[in-house]
């Protein structure tokens, strides 16, 4: 017997794909009832206060899509606030949310700072966490200045600039607009 992937009840499990990529992941009814959009908030999911910190991408993308749904409360959130998932991880995880709310090929894809204002090409953003360079030990600091930010094609979560001499990702939501 093996445990769900979010909520660790040991049950008999589904292999749930998660379209449009396919990441696999053993989920209960219940979980993948939810990860299909049957979703009832409650304390139960508080079990994504670990599963998001899985090693396993498809975890990752299923706690994630998760707590999307259900980030009218504040703990979930927050957790999506404090979450980084590696930038391929998370453009697959939010391919997913978008497949399910507009129909293919009708997703506008709109760039957003924390403060949800519209990003343009050759912005200027400001940091407004310490984010780790990815594959490096640099710290990107907070308060960095980010000068003419290229927009990430197909994913509205991630912007591009340079931070210290290097072109880096960044999560949109991690930024916020210069005037
Ligand atoms: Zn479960």
């Amino acid at each position: 017997m093996t445990a769900c992937a979010l909520c660790a009840t040991n049950t008999s499990l589904t292999d749930v794909t998660l379209a449009p990529g396919d990441d696999v992941v053993g989920l209960c009814d219940v979980c993948a009832a939810a990860v299909a959009g049957d979703l009832t908030p409650g304390p139960r999911w508080r079990c994504l206060d670990d599963a998001i910190w899985s090693e396993a991408a498809g975890t990752q993308i299923a706690a994630w899509r998760l707590l999307k749904a259900l980030q009218a409360e504040a703990w979930a959130a927050e957790l999506l606030d404090m979450v980084y998932l590696d930038p391929e991880i998370l453009a697959r995880a939010e391919a997913g949310v978008g497949a399910a709310s507009a129909p293919e090929g009708t997703i506008e894809v709109e760039h957003r700072d924390s403060n949800g204002v519209r990003l343009a090409s050759g912005d200027t953003v400001t940091l407004i966490k310490d984010l780790p360079v990815k594959g490096t030990s640099i710290v990107a600091k907070r308060g960095t200045a980010v000068r003419g930010i290229r927009l990430v094609p197909d994913n509205a979560a991630q912007i591009e600039g340079r931070v210290n001499g290097q072109q880096i990702v960044i999560l949109c939501q991690f930024v916020k607009k210069s005037d």
